[in-house]
């Protein structure tokens, strides 16, 4: 990795995971998800509020994790608020495969969102932390799809 790329890498990661967004509950949340991943001890639950277009109107997490998986929920929640369903599951698509080199690579043109997801790629480097960094996003899906358990193992 570049010097550049990990020193933003860091920045961003730190950031987050010191200050996470949106961290607390939403009370009239259309529905929630607990996510874990055993392998690190990240444990997080992700609220979601789904308005009858399947506009997200406010997604929340609360647990506790390594700063890399704080990191991605705070950074999930800033980036799926407000988007479609489809627009969610396209970004999803979009994080697995950067992190995981897994899949197909989303399609859709995510702007300027996808830089700021580029911070989380650099956990490639770091195969270990790949399921801390998208326990968030499974966890995301799972709400969506009606509030199973996820599970970074999935
Ligand atoms: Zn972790």
């Amino acid at each position: 990795m570049m010097d550049e790329l990990r020193e933003l890498y860091q920045e961003v990661i730190l950031d987050h995971g010191k200050n996470p967004r949106n961290f607390r509950d939403v009370e009239d949340a259309t529905s929630h998800a607990h996510g874990s991943n055993p392998l690190c001890g990240d444990q997080l639950v992700v609220y979601l509020k789904l308005n009858l277009d399947e506009v997200i109107e406010d997604v929340s997490f609360v647990g506790k994790g390594c700063a890399i998986s704080v990191a991605s929920a705070s950074m999930m929640t800033e980036l799926v608020r407000g988007k479609t369903v489809d627009e969610a599951n396209d970004i999803f698509d979009h994080v697995h495969h950067m992190c995981t080199g897994e899949g197909e690579p989303s399609t859709a043109n995510l702007g300027p969102d996808a830089d700021r997801l580029g911070v989380l790629s650099g956990v490639r480097q770091f195969p270990v932390r790949v399921k801390c960094a998208t326990l968030a996003w499974h966890t995301l899906k799972a709400a969506i799809e009606g509030g199973e358990d996820a599970t970074s193992e999935a």
